[in-house]
């Protein structure tokens, strides 16, 4: 017999059921055991006297175990769980679970552990599916604009931005690196002609963050684009796909959101504001009192998020043209000692940065130079451009990141399938 999701049960038919024991009550006369699937769950009602084969079949099943349950649903008053209850004629167990090593009360790291209990939890399983919808959305909006999809190596003897964030690893006897980003090749499709890629992939940062927004690996959503005029164009095309893909979660999720975390899904209406790294630190200074810096803090990203709010009533805020010191060396210089150069702030934090880059040789390799990179580390990179390359730009946006802000959740751990952090390579 085919299994029916709880959800579909259609009441006074024969069906079959299959899912976690929720709950088990085993009182004198009875037994009420709540049975539980992503679609929903089931009072399943045994009555012991009359089902003596069920009640020997249910013998060692706690919380955590998975059986199939064949009978037929009742609708029922007395029944609080959706009013309705099985009664069943056989019950399979498939799995016997031990008792839960961790309870509803676990702190994040114990919750960490035992990660696959934890994503039992309808809630948290809830943010992968919005996940899900929102990167689906990112793809259908660059198909229906001729991107396309690439999938770029994530081990590679050139690191991407040299530096010491990088994990290093042995590969037959040769020193290779996990990608800190596609940023190189996904640059490559621009000088092969791709004119327009993106991809959805993982990034690695041997980064010693103990923060609320940083991983050791997560996932990106990475673009880049062609015949570009400056930074603005690829801005352009960022905020018309961020609108597209709020709109889409919005529709598919915004009720679900909304009952579940307490969030609004808000698709932007109005353009999103573009002040300058001189206008943002000025405004820090005159409106918050904030002393100049060199960069944003975690604060500064936070007041520029409430001005952005206050004067433009726009959720998002884009950063643009930082000085060249601030970014890669990849990134393309304008004529004032900055660069054409974003970072995109969203709901207190940067979600994204992006810039035109650098394509033309000379100039490249005098950036390399500059930052003090070693060009013998660069030179593969370097050789992309000395055959002819359009002018480009692209962006990322950490996806993690992205769902975390998107669903307010206060750490990008809860938005990350298996987190890897400083301290995390397990499960
Ligand atoms: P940050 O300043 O927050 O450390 P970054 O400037 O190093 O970020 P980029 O290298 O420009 O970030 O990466 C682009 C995007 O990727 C960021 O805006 C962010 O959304 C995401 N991202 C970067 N580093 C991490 C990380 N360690 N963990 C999770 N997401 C990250």
């Amino acid at each position: 017999m085919k299994r029916t999701m709880i959800a579909h049960i259609v009441p006074e038919t024969e069906s079959k059921i299959s899912g976690w024991v929720e709950r088990l009550r085993d009182s004198k006369y009875m037994i009420f055991m709540v049975v539980k699937d992503r679609s929903g769950h089931i009072q399943v009602t045994i009555e012991k006297e009359k089902m003596p084969e069920i009640v020997k079949s249910l013998e060692g099943v706690i919380a955590g175990s998975v059986v199939n349950v064949y009978g037929v649903a009742h609708l029922s008053e007395y029944v609080k769980m959706g009013g309705i209850e099985m009664i069943p004629t056989k019950v399979e167990v498939v799995s016997y679970a031990e008792a839960m090593p961790i309870t509803d009360k676990a702190n994040i790291d114990q919750r960490l552990d035992y990660r696959w209990i934890d994503l039992r939890d309808d809630a948290k399983r809830f943010i992968f599916e919005v996940e899900t919808v929102a990167e689906m959305a990112m793809r259908e909006y660059c198909l229906q604009n001729q991107f396309i999809e690439i999938h770029t190596p994530k081990i590679s003897a050139q690191s991407t931005e040299g530096g010491s964030e990088v994990f290093k690893t042995e590969y037959f006897g040769q020193t290779a690196y996990l990608t800190q980003s596609p940023q190189l090749y996904k640059q490559m499709a621009m000088a092969s002609g791709f004119e327009k890629v993106f991809e959805i992939g993982p990034c690695f940062r041997a980064e010693q963050s103990f923060t609320s927004r940083h991983a050791t690996e997560f996932m990106s959503f990475d673009v880049e684009m062609s015949y570009i005029d400056n930074h603005h164009d690829v801005m352009d095309m960022e905020e018309d796909m961020l609108k597209y893909v709020l709109k889409r979660v919005h529709d598919t999720y915004g009720d679900k959101i909304k009952e579940v975390f307490g969030v609004d899904v808000v698709v932007p209406t109005v353009a999103f504001p573009r002040l300058t790294f001189l206008e943002a630190m000025d405004i820090l200074e005159k409106e918050y009192h904030y002393p100049k810096k060199d960069d944003f803090d975690p604060e500064s990203e936070k007041l520029l998020c409430q001005y952005a709010m206050k004067h433009y009533g726009s959720e998002f805020v884009f950063i643009t043209d930082f000085p060249f010191a601030n970014r890669a060396f990849y990134t393309m210089q304008s004529e004032n000692g900055n660069s054409k150069s974003y970072d995109l702030l969203w709901k207190d934090q940067e979600i994204t940065s992006g810039a035109q880059r650098e394509h033309r040789v000379q100039q490249l390799v005098e950036n390399i130079a500059s930052k003090g990179i070693n060009p013998e580390n660069m030179k593969g990179y370097v050789d992309f451009f000395r055959y002819g390359c359009p002018a480009h730009g692209g962006y990322a946006i950490g996806i993690n990141r992205f769902v975390a802000k998107l669903l307010g959740l206060p750490n990008i751990k809860e938005a990350t399938f298996i987190f890897r952090g400083p301290n995390r390579i397990m499960p």
